[in-house]
């Protein structure tokens, strides 16, 4: 086990929630005061609610769980594993859903989830909430050594808007947005030396997402658009290779790389581990027909890219 889990948001958030009595939170029993089961895509999931006031009821957070979970489950056919918990800390004064983490094999459970939810949140706040999505996403990838966090990390930033685009509960357009605005944290600064070796924030959630957009990316472009990452990622998880399990990286990469026909995974991991490597975004999001205009983005149908955007977020078929 992975002793921080996977702390959303790295860098300072890992130096404060561990240095401030975190830890020993999570080692102090937390009184659950109800518990809820959900049955979503073949697995049971296990809704723990601490002691402590939500404006909104506990239904409207077990409701989130429950879109969150569903995403999970329609970008990879199924949820990823038979049984998880997730243990809902409410907070007093608070606003939205923050502190996430995940852990496998914990109590238990192949997957073990701790979130908070302010007791102030309000229902907006939770129909934008995308983090509770990224922690379950977590789930459907091994456990890895910590020089590869990177990898972990950026398939959790990367996968999870897809999922709620494939799932009908966000717009593709927003997403293409807030990739132009994110994508360029992950680009090696100077005095970078891949991502193996560089664990900035940057480098570890836009770094890593940037890695799942490119391979995704190049994967549809050598398979003619008949697969993507998404295949690498669903033949991944069929292989045993959820967050209860420790595997080393290359093993999930040739997995993945065996269920597209191709060798993308491997090869851009040899080149990204221990050297900066650039990507010309503004070069790609015109290929795949993504133009910012002033109040968000256009998709261009015409673009050359154009049938490979569509694709990385259309349902499965
Ligand atoms: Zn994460």
């Amino acid at each position: 086990m992975n002793p921080i889990g996977r702390w959303l948001m790295g860098g300072i958030g890992v130096l404060l929630l561990a240095g401030t009595g975190n830890a020993f939170q999570f080692r102090t029993p937390v009184k659950v005061d109800s518990s809820e089961k959900i049955a979503v895509g073949g697995a049971t999931l296990q809704v723990d609610f601490a002691e402590g006031p939500l404006d909104l009821g506990r239904e409207a957070v077990l409701e989130r769980v429950r879109n969150a979970a569903q995403a999970v489950t329609i970008y990879y056919g199924q949820f990823p594993v038979k049984t998880a918990r997730i243990l809902i800390l409410p907070v007093r004064d608070r606003h939205g859903v923050f502190r996430g983490t995940t852990w496998g094999e914990m109590g238990g459970f192949p997957g073990f989830t701790r979130i908070s939810v302010g007791e102030k949140t309000t229902q907006q706040e939770l129909n934008e909430d995308w983090m509770m999505t990224h922690e379950l996403t977590h789930l459907a990838f091994p456990d890895l050594p910590d020089d590869e966090h990177w990898m972990e990390e950026g398939l959790a930033t990367y996968v999870e808007p897809v999922a709620r685009v494939q799932a009908g509960q966000l717009a593709a357009k927003k997403i293409w947005q807030d990739m132009i605005e994110g994508m360029p944290k992950g680009e090696p600064e100077a005095g970078d030396q891949g991502l193996d070796r560089t664990h900035t924030w940057g480098r570890t959630y836009w770094g890593g997402a940037l890695f799942c957009l490119a391979a995704d990316v190049e994967i549809r472009r050598e398979t003619k658009n008949r697969k993507g990452l998404q295949d690498a990622l669903r033949a991944i998880v069929a292989a045993g290779g959820t967050i209860d399990h420790h595997w080393p990286i290359e093993r999930a990469l040739g997995i993945g790389d065996s269920a597209t026909g191709t060798h993308v995974l491997a090869e851009m991991y040899a080149k990204w581990k221990d050297a900066p490597v650039e990507v010309d975004l503004p070069a790609l999001w015109k290929q795949l027909g993504i133009r910012q205009v002033a109040d968000g983005v256009e998709l261009d149908p015409k673009a050359p890219l154009s049938p490979v955007r569509e694709a990385i977020t259309a349902q499965w078929k």
